[in-house]
């Protein structure tokens, strides 16, 4: 055993997708507390050379490597200065390792159900930044989390809003009120939408973060899977999640109480106040974030979401109330109508309509277990792929 995992003041932090937007400004908030954090593991898909650098820098326990021929490569040149393991088993192993503290999951999409369950099984605290595997997987990653006894802190930032707002306040609870930015293209027309080229989409007007949920929030779909992560995160009815656009990006979420209060988190949009909240709860450390300068600020306006332009929240609270395997086939399809739009073989406003189309061919399964969440999720992939390549979209 490395001897510096062993100062019980120090928490080991394992990053899954250490290569990605959460997981290296999670690195940056490492860095800035080095008497507090240690990371102690990594993990990612393919980014080998970026992955060795920070094997350089951190000295891990071990890493792992989801892509078999990048998993090669990193063995041979990382040699013998960290384990390397491989695919989603050798993730999975990471996060069990008995030195590790808290597990940050910040892989994109559904194949952080299998990490996050790892480990819960494990007795881990999770930072949970994987918003997917909450959408896809939600009632058993929950139920699971409840029967081990293990915390799950959210990362997302409207989620660590509502989770900061609630701290001492949860029997209190009336409504979760849920911020957007409304994202780049909140006041195009329906024509200006179908004419979004990627780069366009690529760009987001107050956040930066990795391509497939800046897509998502492009399309407001981001929006629709955290009205499904909020209701397993805290456990709350969809009727009782609303969503305004807050287009400055500087109130994070709300939470109405039942004696008419509003309890607002307010701050920069920067992803590094709730990833070190995450990690330090219920504690605070200093952040790496600049402040708030309220005389910058001319106004805050709030707005509904308009639903015939951005149909993606309206299907997300439509498949998280038919629950079950719905919620599944929503987050699958979309995750492939976002990569079919990044390769240029769909148009950005096709995107809704092959997520309502692939749940429209779905036969619902309630209660299901986790073979049959992933059964659903693999046929909505596969149906999803071939309106795409059968240009049914
Ligand atoms: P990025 O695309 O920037 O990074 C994704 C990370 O996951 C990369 O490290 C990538 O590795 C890794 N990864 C992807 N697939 C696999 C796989 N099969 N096995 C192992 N690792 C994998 O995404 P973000 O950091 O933007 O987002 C991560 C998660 O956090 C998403 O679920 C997102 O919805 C959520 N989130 C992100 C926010 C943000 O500001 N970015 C805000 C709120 C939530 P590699 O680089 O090798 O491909
Ligand atoms: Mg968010």
């Amino acid at each position: 055993m490395k001897e510096h995992i062993e100062n019980k003041n120090i928490t080991n932090i394992v990053i899954l997708g250490s290569t990605g937007s959460i997981g290296k400004q999670a690195l940056e908030v490492a860095d800035k507390h080095p008497e507090r954090f240690r990371v102690i593991a990594i993990a990612a898909r393919d980014e080998v050379s970026l992955l060795q650098e920070q094997v350089q820098k951190y000295n891990p326990l071990a890493v792992a490597v989801f892509d078999p021929d990048a998993y090669l490569q990193l063995r041979e040149k990382t040699g013998d200065q960290c384990r390397v393991l491989a695919g989603i088993d050798g993730i999975c192993e990471l996060t069990s390792f008995p030195e590790v503290d808290t597990v940050l999951v910040a892989v994109s999409g559904a194949i952080g159900i299998k990490p996050t369950l790892a480990a819960i099984r494990a007795h881990k605290r999770i930072a949970l930044a994987n918003k997917e595997t909450l959408v896809a997987a939600g009632d058993i990653v929950m139920r699971s989390a409840r029967e081990e006894n293990v915390d799950i802190i959210p990362v997302d930032s409207e989620h660590s809003a509502v989770f900061q707002c609630l701290q001492g306040e949860t029997s209190y609870l009336k409504k979760i009120w849920l911020t957007a930015s409304g994202g780049p293209f909140r006041d195009f027309t329906s024509d200006e939408l179908a004419r979004v080229t990627v780069d366009m989409a690529l760009q987001h007007p107050n956040w930066s973060m990795g391509p497939k949920i800046t897509i998502d929030s492009a399309s407001l779909m981001n929006k629709g899977l955290e009205v499904i992560e909020a209701h397993h995160l805290f456990n709350v009815d969809y009727d009782r999640i609303k969503v305004l656009i807050q287009r400055e990006s500087i109130i994070h979420s709300m939470v109405e109480l039942v004696d008419g209060s509003f309890l607002a988190h307010m701050g920069v949009a920067d992803m590094r106040i709730p990833i070190q909240y995450a990690l330090t709860w219920p504690g605070r450390l200093e952040s790496p974030a600049r402040s708030l300068d309220f005389t910058s600020l001319t106004a805050i306006h709030f707005e509904q979401v308009d639903d015939s332009r951005f149909p993606g929240l309206s299907l997300a609270y439509e498949a998280g109330r038919a629950g079950g395997t719905m919620p599944t086939v929503l987050n699958a399809a979309n995750e492939i109508a976002v990569k079919s739009f990044l390769n240029g073989k769909i148009k950005f406003t096709d995107i809704p309509g092959l997520v309502e189309k692939t749940m429209s061919k779905h036969s619902l399964i309630l209660n299901p277990n986790l073979e049959t969440i992933f059964e659903a999720d693999n046929w909505a992939r596969e149906i999803c792929q071939a309106m795409v390549k059968g240009g049914k979209v």
